[in-house]
C-alpha cells in the first residue's frame, strides 16, 4: 500500500496562478469567479506577457497555472504557453473544462505544456451535468481523449461537494480508463458563486463534514494510487498536536486576476484583500489592511479566513475550544501512484 505524505509549502519554486480572463462557455453552480472582484475582462497578450515577466527570472524559477474562466477561450493562450517557456518557467499547466477552443492541442505541444489538467465533478454525466450544465461531462472526456492521443499528460481536478461525494469512489476505473496521470481532489469553497446561493433552497451546495470526508477521500485516493495514478487532496482537518502554517507567510502562491489584483490566499479571493496588485503594469504592494495582515494572526481554529468565511466547518467542545484546528487550504496530502 503506498503511503500519503503530507506536502508542506514548497520553498523551492512559487506557483502562479494566472486567470487571463473570467468568461466561460459553463456557468458551474459552484463557481468561484466573482467577476466584481475578478474583473470581466480579457487580458490582452502584452499584458499577459509583461505580468509573466513579473515572476520570472527568480533562482527557484515558477510554476505557471494558466486558468479563467476558461483560458482556451483566449484566442492567444498559446502565445501565453510560448512566452511562458521562453522566460524559463519550470512547468506549464492548463486547467480547462475541456472544451478546448480555439484548435489549442493543435498549437501547443507536450513540450510546451506539463499538463492539462481537466475539471470533471461527477463520474456519470447525471451527477456532473447537474453541477457544470448538460452536455459538459461528454464534452470534458472527449477533450481528455483528444489530448491523451495527442501524447499530453493529463491530470483531472474533482471539486468534492456534498452534491457529488457519493460518486467519487467511482472515479479511479474512470480515470484509468481514459489514461490520466494524477488526480486532484478539491474542496468545494464558500466563495464565488457557492456564497451567493449559501442559505436554504435548491441551489445550495454545502461542504462535505469531517467524518464523511475522512471515510471517503483518503479510502479513494488510495485506490487511485494503486491503479498508478498519483493523487493529491488537501488535508482540512489536523491531527491534535499536529503544527499549523499558513502558506500566506511561508509559501510563494500568487492568484493573478484580469483587473490586476494578485492574492497569495485563495479563500481572500472575494475581498478587497489582495496584497499586491499590477498598476501600469508594475507589481506592486497594496496598503493594510489586506490578506497578508490576517496572515499573521494565530487562532486556536487554525485558518483565519476560514474562520470568517466558513465559520460552520468547525465544530467546538462543551468547553468552548475548538474539536480539530482547519488546515490551511494549500496543505495537500499526497500519494504517488504505481
Ligand atoms: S468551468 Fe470553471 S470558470 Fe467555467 S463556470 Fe465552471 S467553475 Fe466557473
Ligand atoms: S487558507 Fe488560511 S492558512 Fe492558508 S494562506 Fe489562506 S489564511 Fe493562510
Amino acid at each position: 500500500m503506498n503511503s500519503p505524505r503530507t506536502v508542506a509549502f514548497s520553498q523551492n519554486a512559487a506557483n502562479v496562478f494566472f486567470h487571463i480572463l473570467t468568461a466561460c462557455n459553463l456557468r458551474c453552480r459552484h463557481c468561484y469567479i466573482n467577476p466584481s472582484q475578478h474583473g470581466a475582462q480579457a487580458l490582452d497578450i502584452d499584458t499577459i506577457a509583461v505580468w509573466l515577466n513579473a515572476f520570472a527570472g527568480k533562482k527557484n524559477p515558477p510554476n505557471v497555472i494558466f486558468l479563467g474562466g476558461e483560458p482556451t477561450l483566449h484566442p492567444d493562450l498559446a502565445l501565453a504557453v510560448k512566452h511562458a517557456r521562453r522566460l524559463g518557467y519550470q512547468s506549464v499547466t492548463i486547467d480547462t473544462n475541456g472544451y478546448l477552443f480555439h484548435d489549442i492541442l493543435h498549437r501547443v505541444s507536450p513540450e510546451e505544456v506539463d499538463f492539462f489538467s481537466f475539471s470533471l465533478d461527477g463520474a456519470t454525466a447525471g451527477v456532473n451535468d447537474s453541477l457544470r450544465g448538460e452536455g459538459s461531462y461528454n464534452a470534458c472526456l472527449k477533450g481528455i481523449r483528444q489530448a491523451v492521443s495527442k501524447g499530453f499528460h493529463t491530470s483531472l481536478i474533482y471539486t468534492v461537494s456534498s452534491a457529488n461525494l457519493h460518486e467519487l469512489e467511482k472515479m479511479p476505473e474512470l480515470l484509468a480508463d481514459l489514461g490520466i496521470h494524477r488526480f486532484f481532489i478539491q474542496v468545494v469553497g464558500i466563495r464565488g458563486k457557492t456564497a451567493r446561493t449559501a442559505g436554504p433552497g435548491p441551489d445550495r451546495i454545502h461542504q462535505v463534514s469531517p467524518d464523511p470526508w475522512l471515510q471517503k477521500v483518503p479510502m479513494v485516493a488510495q485506490k487511485a494510487a494503486m491503479m498508478g495514478i498519483s493523487v493529491t487532496y488537501p488535508r482540512v482537518f489536523l491531527k491534535p498536536g499536529e503544527a499549523f502554517a499558513c502558506a500566506g507567510r511561508v509559501a510563494d502562491n500568487y492568484f493573478i486576476f484580469p483587473n490586476g489584483r494578485v492574492y497569495q490566499c485563495p479563500l481572500c479571493e472575494d475581498y478587497p484583500l489582495h496584497s499586491r496588485v499590477f498598476e501600469n503594469n508594475h507589481l506592486i504592494s497594496t496598503p493594510g489592511i489586506n490578506e497578508a495582515d490576517l496572515f499573521k494572526l494565530d487562532i486556536p481554529e487554525g485558518c483565519v479566513m476560514n474562520r470568517i468565511i466558513q465559520p460552520g466547518n468547525i465544530r467546538y467542545l462543551p468547553d468552548g475550544s475548538p474539536e480539530y484546528r482547519i488546515a490551511c487550504c494549500l496543505l495537500k496530502e499526497e500519494i504517488c501512484g504505481g
